[in-house]
């Protein structure tokens, strides 16, 4: 994995995210894809906790920053007004210049702090919750946006998740999938949304996989969805 990222074995797919008011794509997420030269593909839910516990996390992230904001600046010169958003781990807002690193690569690209969303899971950062909360206090002062990503399946308490300085909240997709077959899954994302955009957030359901939980989801005010229904991710 340490190789990887000089032999070039590593590439981010997008997928997009769109608004359910408009329709249309606002932004896209990025996802890391790894083709190793024998053992050939490797699922992110495999290596990213490797990664983790090795360390490697941090070059990692910072590769993946760098690409999809390098990318997402060729999609602006292009006329494209999209925002990108990049999956970041607990281990991230551990280290000591993590803001630093996403500043660097915003000016590199020159890339206003708005457009780039990071995404975090909450059981990721119970492991340290004080550190992590300064961690995205200080990244939240960079002017980037903050979502809380696979919410619902984690741990973490509704006391901790309202001190954070989030933008944005991820309904699982474990949650959505089920939707169209299960009441109480419906019910749940049906209250999550209600209760989400009262403490002011916007929401985005992901694993919208059929057209029924997109119209049902667009009647429940959800303002992103993504999905394998709508797009799947997909090479630059
Ligand atoms: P995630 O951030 O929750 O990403 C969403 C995952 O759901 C992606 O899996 C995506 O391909 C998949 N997905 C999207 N739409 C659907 C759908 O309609 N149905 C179903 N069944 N699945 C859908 P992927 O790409 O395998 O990534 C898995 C996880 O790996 C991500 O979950 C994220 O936690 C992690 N990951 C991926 N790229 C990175 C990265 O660059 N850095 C870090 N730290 N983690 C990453
Ligand atoms: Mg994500
Ligand atoms: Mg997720």
């Amino acid at each position: 994995l340490r190789k990887a990222i000089d032999n070039d074995e590593l590439a981010l797919h997008f997928q997009a995210k769109f608004s359910s008011k408009s329709g249309k794509i606002t932004g896209m997420e990025a996802l890391l894809r790894w083709t190793h030269s024998e053992h050939g593909f490797i699922p992110p839910d495999e290596f990213i906790p490797i990664a983790e516990q090795t360390g490697v996390i941090n070059p990692l992230t910072k590769w993946v920053i760098d690409k999809a904001l390098s990318q997402l600046s060729e999609l602006r010169e292009m006329g494209y007004e999209l925002f990108v958003a990049v999956n970041i781990s607990a281990i991230n807002l551990k280290e000591r210049h993590f803001s630093r690193v996403v500043q660097e690569a915003l000016q590199k690209y020159n890339i206003p702090p708005k457009l780039l969303t990071l995404e975090v899971t909450e059981t990721a950062m119970m492991d340290d919750p004080a550190r992590a909360l300064l961690a995205l206090k200080e990244l939240n002062s960079l002017g980037v946006r903050l979502s809380i990503d696979d919410f619902g399946t984690g741990y973490s308490s509704l006391a901790y998740i309202k001190q954070l300085p989030v933008q944005e909240i991820k309904i699982d997709r474990s949650f959505v999938m089920e939707m169209d077959n299960h009441g109480n899954d419906a019910i749940i994302v049906k209250t999550t949304i209600n209760m989400c955009h009262d403490l002011g957030y916007e929401v985005v359901a992901e694993g919208v996989e059929t057209a029924q939980t997109c119209e049902t989801l667009s009647l429940m005010g959800c303002d992103y969805l993504q999905g394998y229904h709508l797009s799947r991710p997909l090479a630059f």
